[in-house]
């Protein structure tokens, strides 16, 4: 018969496994380096994850994460709040931030336009988007999902559904590679993707 780890450790290691990237023996690694630590990080890790759930919402306006009703950029009334940068995910929002490129506000869609994989336009915030558009004040959507087959889809759509609104569309300028994601581009090629940006119209 083989030997297996206590019942607790293959929970614990179970839980890890779920984790994207992380295989059966890196979850062990991990298990295991949690028996080794003090007390209090146990309890501090065990609270940490308990508790995101009830701390991590999406932000009331624009669906980035936050730990408010509102995130703190839509908080911040330095921003410019007539232009707003369309995304996927709050992931590329901090990469957007941190290149530091980019002043205005944001959208998060919650992914992109795949019929493939079930997801239609009722799955993503459109609705949420119109309301913001419709609500006056926003002169430009900077369309910036992923340039791969769905994002360019997703973008089309979009422009498709602003067209008769008095703003402009624009999409971020292929300085990312084709079918790469925005979340890994460095800061000076996003630069130059919001700065070289075009009229969809
Ligand atoms: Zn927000």
């Amino acid at each position: 018969m083989p030997i297996a780890y206590p019942i607790s450790l293959q929970r614990l290691i179970g839980y890890f496994s779920k984790l994207p990237g992380v295989g059966k023996r890196s979850a062990e690694r991990l298990a295991l380096a949690t028996l080794k630590w003090p007390e209090n990080d146990l309890a501090g890790f065990a609270d940490a994850l308990g508790t995101i759930r009830e701390h991590i919402h999406p932000c009331r306006i624009c669906g980035n994460l936050a730990e408010e009703e509102l995130c703190p950029i839509c908080q911040d009334a330095t921003r410019t709040k007539s232009i707003i940068c369309v995304v996927e995910q709050p992931t590329q929002i901090i990469v957007l931030e941190n290149a530091g490129c980019f002043r205005g506000l944001y959208h998060v869609l919650g992914g992109k336009l795949s019929p493939l994989s079930g997801v239609g336009p009722d799955n993503l915030r459109f609705r949420e988007l119109r309301e913001r558009v419709a609500a006056g004040g926003i002169s430009e959507l900077i369309v910036a999902t992923s340039p791969d087959v769905e994002g360019e889809a997703t973008a089309h759509y979009l422009a498709d559904e602003f067209s008769s609104q008095d703003i402009s569309i624009t999409r971020i300028a292929a300085g990312v590679p084709v079918g790469s994601d925005l979340t890994y581009a460095d800061a000076a090629t996003l630069a130059i993707a919001i700065n070289a940006r075009r009229s969809m119209q």
